[in-house]
């Protein structure tokens, strides 16, 4: 189990060092703001629609590994994904970091997303992990107002 946490670490700590689809998006049709305020997370998502599907994202901003990191793999996640298939890989990383720790963890159905699986054991990191998944489903919804975690 160590060696698995470890390597779990070691994608983390990657997508925070080079973190994906990282910058304004021209031509996002969507932008959201979000903030963890417990934390100072602080960053923006920006979509591109076409329809119900997502063409492009990308987003920036400035925060802790654990929340960049996860807003990186979020971003390679849903690109090119509908809408509804967006909302539901939030379901299911909503689901994994708020779970108890002893929950056992579906692979299969989590995929990339076990690498945050350790975010449950800390309880004030949990903010960090879903602030981008939050504010990627307020812009999803069109939603104006800039989202936080409080
Ligand atoms: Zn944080």
């Amino acid at each position: 189990m160590s060696e698995l946490r470890e390597l779990y670490q070691q994608v983390i700590l990657d997508h925070n060092k080079k973190p994906r689809h990282f910058g304004k998006l021209e031509g996002a049709n969507r932008r959201q703001e979000g903030y963890n305020p417990l934390c100072g997370d602080h960053l923006h998502v920006y979509l591109q629609m076409a329809g119900d599907h997502i063409e492009d994202i990308r987003f920036e901003g400035s925060g802790c590994a654990i929340s960049k990191a996860s807003a990186s793999l979020m971003t390679t996640l849903v690109k090119g994904k509908s809408k509804a298939e967006a909302l539901e890989l939030f379901d299911h990383f909503h689901d994994l970091v708020t779970a108890p720790a002893d929950t056992p963890v579906d692979e299969a159905r989590l995929g990339k997303l076990v690498v945050f699986s350790g975010v449950r054991e800390f309880p004030m990191r949990v903010k960090c992990a879903t602030l981008a998944w939050h504010t990627m489903k307020a812009a999803l919804a069109g939603q104006d107002q800039p989202i936080s975690t409080e």
